[in-house]
Protein backbone atom coordinates (compact mmCIF):
# COMPACT_ATOMS: atom_id res chain seq x y z
CA UNK A 1 0.00 0.00 0.00
CA UNK A 2 1.38 3.13 -0.85
CA UNK A 3 -0.22 6.89 -0.96
CA UNK A 4 -0.05 9.33 -3.61
CA UNK A 5 0.45 12.81 -1.93
CA UNK A 6 -1.25 15.69 -3.53
CA UNK A 7 -1.11 18.94 -2.69
CA UNK A 8 2.99 18.35 -1.86
CA UNK A 9 3.99 21.81 -2.63
CA UNK A 10 1.53 22.87 0.13
CA UNK A 11 3.74 21.72 2.76
CA UNK A 12 1.79 20.64 5.85
CA UNK A 13 2.84 22.00 9.05
CA UNK A 14 2.51 19.60 11.49
CA UNK A 15 0.30 20.63 14.75
CA UNK A 16 2.62 20.97 17.84
CA UNK A 17 0.08 19.90 20.23
CA UNK A 18 -1.15 17.01 17.58
CA UNK A 19 -4.88 15.77 18.37
CA UNK A 20 -6.43 12.56 17.64
CA UNK A 21 -8.37 14.06 14.30
CA UNK A 22 -11.35 11.50 13.43
CA UNK A 23 -12.90 11.96 10.39
CA UNK A 24 -16.64 11.47 10.00
CA UNK A 25 -17.72 8.12 9.94
CA UNK A 26 -19.98 7.25 6.63
CA UNK A 27 -19.13 10.35 5.59
CA UNK A 28 -17.92 8.80 2.06
CA UNK A 29 -20.51 7.01 1.79
CA UNK A 30 -22.42 9.01 0.62
CA UNK A 31 -21.54 8.07 -2.67
CA UNK A 32 -23.61 4.65 -2.21
CA UNK A 33 -26.51 6.60 -2.21
CA UNK A 34 -26.39 7.92 -5.49
CA UNK A 35 -28.54 7.72 -8.41
CA UNK A 36 -25.80 5.80 -10.99
CA UNK A 37 -23.99 8.19 -12.76
CA UNK A 38 -26.42 11.02 -14.11
CA UNK A 39 -29.96 9.95 -14.15
CA UNK A 40 -30.25 11.51 -18.11
CA UNK A 41 -27.89 12.79 -20.08
CA UNK A 42 -27.41 15.98 -21.97
CA UNK A 43 -28.45 14.05 -25.60
CA UNK A 44 -31.91 13.23 -23.46
CA UNK A 45 -33.47 16.70 -23.00
CA UNK A 46 -36.99 17.15 -23.26
CA UNK A 47 -38.80 19.85 -24.60
CA UNK A 48 -41.04 21.59 -21.64
CA UNK A 49 -42.32 24.70 -23.05
CA UNK A 50 -42.57 25.96 -26.39
CA UNK A 51 -42.67 29.79 -26.65
CA UNK A 52 -44.67 31.67 -28.78
CA UNK A 53 -43.62 34.16 -31.39
CA UNK A 54 -42.15 33.95 -35.37
CA UNK A 55 -38.91 31.95 -34.03
CA UNK A 56 -40.38 29.42 -32.16
CA UNK A 57 -37.77 28.25 -29.03
CA UNK A 58 -37.84 25.43 -27.21
CA UNK A 59 -36.69 25.65 -23.56
CA UNK A 60 -35.27 22.19 -22.03
CA UNK A 61 -35.73 20.45 -18.91
CA UNK A 62 -32.70 18.70 -18.37
CA UNK A 63 -29.60 17.76 -15.98
CA UNK A 64 -27.00 20.17 -16.13
CA UNK A 65 -23.99 21.79 -14.02
CA UNK A 66 -23.95 25.47 -12.43
CA UNK A 67 -21.12 26.93 -11.27
CA UNK A 68 -22.65 30.35 -9.48
CA UNK A 69 -20.23 32.31 -7.66
CA UNK A 70 -17.25 32.87 -9.22
CA UNK A 71 -15.40 36.26 -9.38
CA UNK A 72 -14.16 38.90 -12.53
CA UNK A 73 -10.73 39.81 -12.90
CA UNK A 74 -12.60 43.26 -11.13
CA UNK A 75 -12.00 41.50 -7.91
CA UNK A 76 -8.73 41.97 -5.68
CA UNK A 77 -6.79 39.12 -6.01
CA UNK A 78 -8.01 37.48 -8.83
CA UNK A 79 -6.62 36.45 -12.38
CA UNK A 80 -6.54 38.89 -15.18
CA UNK A 81 -7.26 36.15 -17.48
CA UNK A 82 -11.19 36.10 -15.75
CA UNK A 83 -12.66 37.41 -19.36
CA UNK A 84 -16.55 36.62 -20.41
CA UNK A 85 -14.67 34.25 -23.19
CA UNK A 86 -12.44 32.63 -21.31
CA UNK A 87 -15.26 31.97 -18.37
CA UNK A 88 -16.81 30.24 -21.54
CA UNK A 89 -13.98 28.29 -22.90
CA UNK A 90 -13.23 26.67 -19.02
CA UNK A 91 -17.10 26.06 -18.68
CA UNK A 92 -16.96 23.79 -21.69
CA UNK A 93 -13.72 22.29 -20.62
CA UNK A 94 -14.69 21.48 -17.06
CA UNK A 95 -18.43 20.34 -17.95
CA UNK A 96 -20.59 23.19 -16.31
CA UNK A 97 -23.13 24.53 -18.61
CA UNK A 98 -23.75 27.45 -16.83
CA UNK A 99 -21.69 30.29 -15.44
CA UNK A 100 -22.60 33.20 -12.84
CA UNK A 101 -20.88 36.07 -14.46
CA UNK A 102 -19.56 37.22 -10.83
CA UNK A 103 -19.04 40.77 -10.24
CA UNK A 104 -22.29 42.11 -11.50
CA UNK A 105 -21.96 45.21 -9.00
CA UNK A 106 -18.90 46.28 -10.84
CA UNK A 107 -19.78 49.22 -13.12
CA UNK A 108 -16.93 48.21 -15.54
CA UNK A 109 -17.55 44.24 -15.64
CA UNK A 110 -21.46 44.95 -16.12
CA UNK A 111 -20.83 47.48 -18.77
CA UNK A 112 -18.75 44.45 -20.44
CA UNK A 113 -21.27 42.13 -19.81
CA UNK A 114 -23.59 43.95 -21.60
CA UNK A 115 -21.45 44.65 -24.37
CA UNK A 116 -20.60 40.80 -24.81
CA UNK A 117 -23.32 38.90 -23.57
CA UNK A 118 -26.97 38.44 -25.47
CA UNK A 119 -30.20 37.81 -23.46
CA UNK A 120 -31.47 33.96 -25.25
CA UNK A 121 -34.84 33.05 -25.08
CA UNK A 122 -34.09 30.77 -21.81
CA UNK A 123 -33.76 34.02 -19.71
CA UNK A 124 -29.67 33.46 -19.82
CA UNK A 125 -26.67 35.12 -21.26
CA UNK A 126 -24.76 33.95 -24.31
CA UNK A 127 -21.58 35.26 -25.96
CA UNK A 128 -22.84 37.59 -28.82
CA UNK A 129 -19.68 36.54 -30.56
CA UNK A 130 -17.99 32.87 -31.07
CA UNK A 131 -14.86 33.59 -29.49
CA UNK A 132 -11.82 32.47 -31.38
CA UNK A 133 -10.34 30.61 -28.45
CA UNK A 134 -10.23 26.93 -29.10
CA UNK A 135 -12.00 24.24 -27.43
CA UNK A 136 -11.24 20.74 -28.09
CA UNK A 137 -13.91 19.00 -30.02
CA UNK A 138 -14.77 16.20 -26.87
CA UNK A 139 -15.49 18.94 -24.59
CA UNK A 140 -17.15 21.26 -26.83
CA UNK A 141 -21.03 22.59 -25.53
CA UNK A 142 -22.81 25.43 -25.14
CA UNK A 143 -21.94 27.74 -22.18
CA UNK A 144 -24.63 30.39 -20.71
CA UNK A 145 -24.25 32.98 -17.96
CA UNK A 146 -26.54 34.08 -15.31
CA UNK A 147 -25.97 37.54 -13.69
CA UNK A 148 -24.91 36.98 -10.24
CA UNK A 149 -22.30 39.25 -7.79
CA UNK A 150 -21.35 38.66 -3.63
CA UNK A 151 -21.29 41.60 -1.61
CA UNK A 152 -19.57 42.08 1.34
CA UNK A 153 -21.82 43.57 4.37
CA UNK A 154 -20.01 44.75 6.74
CA UNK A 155 -22.35 46.47 10.20
CA UNK A 156 -22.80 45.82 13.33
CA UNK A 157 -26.38 44.39 15.05
CA UNK A 158 -27.19 43.03 18.52
CA UNK A 159 -23.89 44.85 19.69
CA UNK A 160 -21.38 42.98 17.75
CA UNK A 161 -19.39 43.57 13.93
CA UNK A 162 -21.27 41.51 11.70
CA UNK A 163 -19.21 40.60 8.34
CA UNK A 164 -21.65 38.43 6.03
CA UNK A 165 -21.32 37.62 2.46
CA UNK A 166 -24.20 37.50 0.15
CA UNK A 167 -24.78 36.22 -3.00
CA UNK A 168 -26.94 38.08 -5.43
CA UNK A 169 -28.87 37.24 -8.74
CA UNK A 170 -30.41 38.98 -11.14
CA UNK A 171 -32.61 37.67 -14.29
CA UNK A 172 -31.51 40.72 -16.48
CA UNK A 173 -29.05 43.98 -16.88
CA UNK A 174 -32.60 46.01 -15.90
CA UNK A 175 -32.43 44.51 -12.64
CA UNK A 176 -28.78 44.73 -11.89
CA UNK A 177 -28.65 48.42 -12.72
CA UNK A 178 -31.53 49.17 -9.91
CA UNK A 179 -30.27 47.36 -7.79
CA UNK A 180 -26.79 48.85 -8.67
CA UNK A 181 -28.40 52.44 -8.45
CA UNK A 182 -29.72 51.49 -4.32
CA UNK A 183 -26.01 50.24 -3.52
CA UNK A 184 -24.54 52.74 -5.28
CA UNK A 185 -25.68 55.09 -2.53
CA UNK A 186 -23.82 53.18 0.43
CA UNK A 187 -20.30 52.80 -0.96
CA UNK A 188 -18.04 52.64 -4.29
CA UNK A 189 -18.99 49.84 -6.30
CA UNK A 190 -16.03 50.44 -8.66
CA UNK A 191 -13.44 49.77 -5.77
CA UNK A 192 -13.78 46.28 -5.59
CA UNK A 193 -15.79 43.32 -7.91
CA UNK A 194 -16.74 42.32 -4.48
CA UNK A 195 -17.55 45.74 -2.97
CA UNK A 196 -17.52 46.05 0.90
CA UNK A 197 -20.17 48.27 1.98
CA UNK A 198 -21.47 49.01 5.36
CA UNK A 199 -25.07 47.30 4.91
CA UNK A 200 -26.91 44.97 7.00
CA UNK A 201 -27.42 41.88 5.45
CA UNK A 202 -31.14 42.10 5.92
CA UNK A 203 -31.52 45.43 4.10
CA UNK A 204 -29.34 43.87 1.57
CA UNK A 205 -31.97 41.22 0.77
CA UNK A 206 -34.99 44.28 1.06
CA UNK A 207 -33.15 45.79 -2.39
CA UNK A 208 -32.59 42.72 -3.93
CA UNK A 209 -36.22 41.49 -3.54
CA UNK A 210 -36.97 45.47 -4.89
CA UNK A 211 -34.70 45.00 -7.56
CA UNK A 212 -36.87 42.22 -9.07
CA UNK A 213 -39.59 39.66 -7.86
CA UNK A 214 -37.43 36.83 -9.55
CA UNK A 215 -33.95 37.77 -7.75
CA UNK A 216 -32.50 35.92 -5.15
CA UNK A 217 -29.78 36.56 -2.29
CA UNK A 218 -28.18 33.16 -0.95
CA UNK A 219 -25.46 33.30 1.73
CA UNK A 220 -22.42 32.71 0.42
CA UNK A 221 -19.82 30.26 2.14
CA UNK A 222 -22.30 29.53 4.93
CA UNK A 223 -19.52 28.49 7.80
CA UNK A 224 -16.43 30.18 7.11
CA UNK A 225 -15.19 31.79 10.29
CA UNK A 226 -14.53 35.57 8.95
CA UNK A 227 -17.70 36.39 6.51
CA UNK A 228 -20.08 34.33 6.47
CA UNK A 229 -23.74 34.03 8.00
CA UNK A 230 -22.89 31.37 10.81
CA UNK A 231 -19.41 32.32 10.83
CA UNK A 232 -17.77 32.02 14.56
CA UNK A 233 -15.92 35.51 14.50
CA UNK A 234 -18.75 37.61 13.09
CA UNK A 235 -21.71 35.47 12.26
CA UNK A 236 -25.26 34.68 13.71
CA UNK A 237 -26.42 31.51 15.35
CA UNK A 238 -29.62 31.51 13.43
CA UNK A 239 -30.78 32.69 9.58
CA UNK A 240 -33.36 34.61 11.49
CA UNK A 241 -30.74 36.47 14.13
CA UNK A 242 -29.50 38.18 10.62
CA UNK A 243 -32.74 38.59 8.24
CA UNK A 244 -35.67 38.70 11.03
CA UNK A 245 -39.19 39.02 8.95
CA UNK A 246 -37.44 38.83 5.89
CA UNK A 247 -35.91 35.44 6.90
CA UNK A 248 -38.57 33.49 4.56
CA UNK A 249 -37.01 35.17 1.41
CA UNK A 250 -33.24 32.98 2.20
CA UNK A 251 -34.34 29.87 -0.10
CA UNK A 252 -30.44 28.31 0.02
CA UNK A 253 -26.91 28.54 1.38
CA UNK A 254 -23.89 28.25 0.13
CA UNK A 255 -22.15 25.45 1.99
CA UNK A 256 -18.24 26.49 1.02
CA UNK A 257 -15.38 24.82 1.13
CA UNK A 258 -15.13 23.84 4.16
CA UNK A 259 -18.51 22.13 5.26
CA UNK A 260 -20.65 19.47 2.97
CA UNK A 261 -24.45 19.06 3.03
CA UNK A 262 -23.59 16.20 5.14
CA UNK A 263 -22.67 18.46 8.04
CA UNK A 264 -25.79 20.81 7.04
CA UNK A 265 -27.88 17.84 8.00
CA UNK A 266 -27.55 18.14 11.26
CA UNK A 267 -29.68 21.31 11.62
CA UNK A 268 -33.15 20.77 11.55
CA UNK A 269 -33.55 24.55 11.27
CA UNK A 270 -31.75 24.32 7.46
CA UNK A 271 -34.36 21.07 6.12
CA UNK A 272 -36.45 23.16 4.51
CA UNK A 273 -33.28 25.50 2.84
CA UNK A 274 -31.91 24.29 -0.56
CA UNK A 275 -27.78 23.10 -0.44
CA UNK A 276 -26.35 24.88 -2.97
CA UNK A 277 -22.09 24.56 -4.01
CA UNK A 278 -19.82 26.90 -5.61
CA UNK A 279 -16.14 27.30 -6.75
CA UNK A 280 -15.91 31.27 -5.66
CA UNK A 281 -13.00 30.85 -8.53
CA UNK A 282 -10.80 33.08 -8.75
CA UNK A 283 -9.27 31.92 -11.77
CA UNK A 284 -10.75 30.44 -14.67
CA UNK A 285 -9.08 27.00 -14.27
CA UNK A 286 -10.69 26.87 -10.40
CA UNK A 287 -13.85 27.02 -11.89
CA UNK A 288 -16.05 24.20 -10.80
CA UNK A 289 -14.61 23.27 -7.56
CA UNK A 290 -17.33 22.90 -6.06
CA UNK A 291 -20.79 23.18 -8.53
CA UNK A 292 -24.21 22.25 -8.26
CA UNK A 293 -26.36 19.91 -10.71
CA UNK A 294 -29.94 20.60 -11.53
CA UNK A 295 -32.52 19.00 -12.84
CA UNK A 296 -35.26 21.25 -14.48
CA UNK A 297 -35.77 23.82 -17.16
CA UNK A 298 -32.78 24.92 -18.62
CA UNK A 299 -33.72 28.99 -18.07
CA UNK A 300 -33.61 31.29 -15.39
CA UNK A 301 -37.02 30.89 -14.23
CA UNK A 302 -36.22 26.97 -14.12
CA UNK A 303 -32.87 27.78 -11.41
CA UNK A 304 -34.78 30.17 -9.59
CA UNK A 305 -37.86 27.78 -8.88
CA UNK A 306 -35.31 24.99 -8.78
CA UNK A 307 -33.64 26.86 -5.74
CA UNK A 308 -36.95 28.44 -4.38
CA UNK A 309 -39.02 25.17 -4.35
CA UNK A 310 -35.91 23.03 -3.91
CA UNK A 311 -36.99 20.59 -6.01
CA UNK A 312 -34.14 21.57 -8.93
CA UNK A 313 -30.86 20.76 -7.17
CA UNK A 314 -30.57 16.62 -7.34
CA UNK A 315 -27.11 16.96 -6.24
CA UNK A 316 -23.90 19.15 -5.19
CA UNK A 317 -20.48 18.13 -6.28
CA UNK A 318 -17.93 18.94 -3.43
CA UNK A 319 -14.56 19.41 -1.91
CA UNK A 320 -13.32 16.70 0.68
CA UNK A 321 -14.51 19.51 3.18
CA UNK A 322 -11.86 18.63 5.46
CA UNK A 323 -9.91 19.75 2.43
CA UNK A 324 -11.02 23.15 3.36
CA UNK A 325 -8.57 25.94 4.66
CA UNK A 326 -11.07 26.46 7.76
CA UNK A 327 -12.35 23.01 8.42
CA UNK A 328 -10.95 22.49 11.80
CA UNK A 329 -9.97 25.03 14.67
CA UNK A 330 -6.16 25.86 15.46
CA UNK A 331 -3.85 29.01 15.05
CA UNK A 332 -1.60 28.98 11.82
CA UNK A 333 0.97 30.65 13.27
CA UNK A 334 2.00 28.50 15.60
CA UNK A 335 1.35 25.03 13.45
CA UNK A 336 -1.73 24.53 16.28
CA UNK A 337 -4.82 22.31 14.85
CA UNK A 338 -7.29 21.40 17.39
CA UNK A 339 -10.71 19.36 17.35
CA UNK A 340 -13.63 20.87 18.61
CA UNK A 341 -13.63 18.95 21.87
CA UNK A 342 -9.68 20.03 22.45
CA UNK A 343 -10.31 23.63 21.61
CA UNK A 344 -12.90 23.69 24.15
CA UNK A 345 -10.64 21.87 26.42
CA UNK A 346 -7.95 24.71 25.87
CA UNK A 347 -10.71 27.39 26.68
CA UNK A 348 -10.72 28.45 23.18
CA UNK A 349 -6.90 29.77 23.68
CA UNK A 350 -3.85 28.58 21.47
CA UNK A 351 -1.80 26.34 23.68
CA UNK A 352 1.46 27.72 22.25
CA UNK A 353 1.10 31.07 22.21
CA UNK A 354 -2.16 32.11 24.37
CA UNK A 355 -3.69 34.03 21.37
CA UNK A 356 -7.32 33.44 20.14
CA UNK A 357 -7.56 30.17 18.05
CA UNK A 358 -9.58 30.12 15.02
CA UNK A 359 -12.83 28.69 15.49
CA UNK A 360 -13.36 26.43 12.05
CA UNK A 361 -16.31 25.39 10.56
CA UNK A 362 -16.78 21.94 11.61
CA UNK A 363 -17.06 23.39 15.41
CA UNK A 364 -19.67 25.80 14.20
CA UNK A 365 -21.42 23.02 12.97
CA UNK A 366 -21.66 21.25 16.32
CA UNK A 367 -21.91 24.42 18.07
CA UNK A 368 -25.22 24.80 16.19
CA UNK A 369 -26.27 21.17 15.50
CA UNK A 370 -29.59 19.78 17.04
CA UNK A 371 -28.93 16.16 14.97
CA UNK A 372 -25.74 13.71 15.71
CA UNK A 373 -22.77 13.12 12.81
CA UNK A 374 -24.53 10.90 10.03
CA UNK A 375 -28.15 11.82 10.35
CA UNK A 376 -29.46 12.64 7.20
CA UNK A 377 -33.53 14.40 6.65
CA UNK A 378 -35.87 12.40 4.39
CA UNK A 379 -35.75 14.75 1.84
CA UNK A 380 -32.24 15.98 0.56
CA UNK A 381 -29.73 15.98 -2.61
CA UNK A 382 -27.05 13.12 -3.02
CA UNK A 383 -23.33 14.68 -3.33
CA UNK A 384 -20.02 13.56 -4.36
CA UNK A 385 -16.69 15.05 -3.47
CA UNK A 386 -14.28 15.18 -5.73
CA UNK A 387 -10.57 16.24 -6.25
CA UNK A 388 -9.32 17.95 -9.26
CA UNK A 389 -8.17 16.61 -11.79
CA UNK A 390 -5.49 18.70 -12.24
CA UNK A 391 -4.06 17.50 -8.59
CA UNK A 392 -4.96 14.16 -8.91
CA UNK A 393 -2.21 14.32 -11.93
CA UNK A 394 0.25 16.25 -10.11
CA UNK A 395 0.04 13.81 -6.93
CA UNK A 396 0.39 11.04 -9.55
CA UNK A 397 3.38 12.18 -11.64
CA UNK A 398 4.60 13.57 -8.34
CA UNK A 399 5.35 17.25 -10.42
CA UNK A 400 3.38 21.14 -9.50
CA UNK A 401 0.01 21.19 -10.92
CA UNK A 402 1.98 23.97 -12.96
CA UNK A 403 4.53 21.89 -14.30
CA UNK A 404 4.40 21.59 -17.97
CA UNK A 405 3.94 17.60 -17.84
CA UNK A 406 1.04 17.71 -15.59
CA UNK A 407 -0.69 20.80 -17.90
CA UNK A 408 0.53 18.38 -21.03
CA UNK A 409 -1.60 15.32 -19.66
CA UNK A 410 -4.35 17.03 -18.81
CA UNK A 411 -5.43 18.84 -21.74
CA UNK A 412 -4.51 15.65 -23.51
CA UNK A 413 -6.83 13.07 -21.36
CA UNK A 414 -9.39 16.20 -21.94
CA UNK A 415 -8.57 16.12 -25.63
CA UNK A 416 -9.21 12.56 -25.82
CA UNK A 417 -11.80 11.56 -23.20
CA UNK A 418 -14.04 14.59 -22.61
CA UNK A 419 -14.44 16.99 -20.44
CA UNK A 420 -13.49 17.03 -16.47
CA UNK A 421 -16.59 16.51 -14.86
CA UNK A 422 -16.99 13.20 -17.15
CA UNK A 423 -13.43 12.15 -16.58
CA UNK A 424 -13.58 12.40 -12.71
CA UNK A 425 -17.14 11.16 -12.49
CA UNK A 426 -18.15 8.79 -15.10
CA UNK A 427 -15.72 7.84 -17.61
CA UNK A 428 -15.00 4.47 -17.18
CA UNK A 429 -11.72 3.66 -15.16
CA UNK A 430 -10.12 1.29 -18.41
CA UNK A 431 -10.34 4.20 -20.57
CA UNK A 432 -8.65 6.57 -18.40
CA UNK A 433 -5.85 3.70 -17.78
CA UNK A 434 -5.34 4.07 -21.36
CA UNK A 435 -5.56 7.69 -22.16
CA UNK A 436 -2.72 8.28 -19.29
CA UNK A 437 -1.71 5.29 -16.36
CA UNK A 438 -3.00 2.69 -14.43
CA UNK A 439 -2.05 4.69 -11.88
CA UNK A 440 -4.22 7.93 -12.40
CA UNK A 441 -7.24 5.63 -13.09
CA UNK A 442 -6.49 4.12 -10.20
CA UNK A 443 -6.17 7.39 -7.95
CA UNK A 444 -9.76 8.50 -9.72
CA UNK A 445 -11.62 4.90 -8.79
CA UNK A 446 -10.35 5.71 -5.19
CA UNK A 447 -11.28 8.97 -5.37
CA UNK A 448 -15.13 7.86 -6.28
CA UNK A 449 -15.22 5.37 -3.68
CA UNK A 450 -13.87 8.20 -1.31
CA UNK A 451 -11.21 6.06 -0.29
CA UNK A 452 -8.70 9.24 0.57
CA UNK A 453 -6.30 10.12 3.54
CA UNK A 454 -6.68 13.87 4.58
CA UNK A 455 -5.11 16.12 6.77
CA UNK A 456 -7.20 18.59 7.78
CA UNK A 457 -7.57 22.25 6.90
CA UNK A 458 -7.27 25.07 9.59
CA UNK A 459 -7.29 28.99 10.17
CA UNK A 460 -6.65 29.59 6.54
CA UNK A 461 -4.56 26.38 5.52
CA UNK A 462 -5.76 23.97 2.72
CA UNK A 463 -5.82 20.29 4.00
CA UNK A 464 -3.95 17.88 2.18
CA UNK A 465 -5.79 14.94 0.43
CA UNK A 466 -3.83 11.46 -0.41
CA UNK A 467 -5.09 8.85 -2.38
CA UNK A 468 -4.60 5.54 -1.12
CA UNK A 469 -3.68 3.02 -3.69
CA UNK A 470 -4.02 -1.04 -2.64
ZN1 LIG B 1 -16.96 35.52 -0.10
ZN1 LIG C 1 -0.65 30.26 18.71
Amino acid sequence: MFALFLFARAAFTRCKKPGEYKIRPNRNFSFLFLKPAAKRSACQERPSRLRAGSQPCYIFQMEFIADLHIHSRFSLATSRDLTPENLWKWGQLKGIRVVGTGDCTHPGWLSELETKLVSSESGLLTLRDQPGVAVPPSCRSEVSFLLSGEISCIYRKAGRTRKVHCLVYLPDFAAARRLNSQLSRIGNLASDGRPILKLDAKDLLQMVLEASPSALLIPAHAWTPHFSVFGAVSGFDSLSECFDELTPHIYALETGLSSDPAMNWRLSALDGITLVSNSDAHSPAKLGREATVFDTEFSYQGIFSGITNGRGVVSTIEFFPEQGKYHADGHRNCGVRLTPKETIDCGYRCPVCGGKLTVGVLHRVELLADRPAGARPEVAPTFRCVIPLLDLIGGVLQVGTASKRAQDLYFKLLQMLGNEFYILLKAPLEEISVASSVLLARAIGEMRLGEVDIDPGYDGKFGVVSVIQR
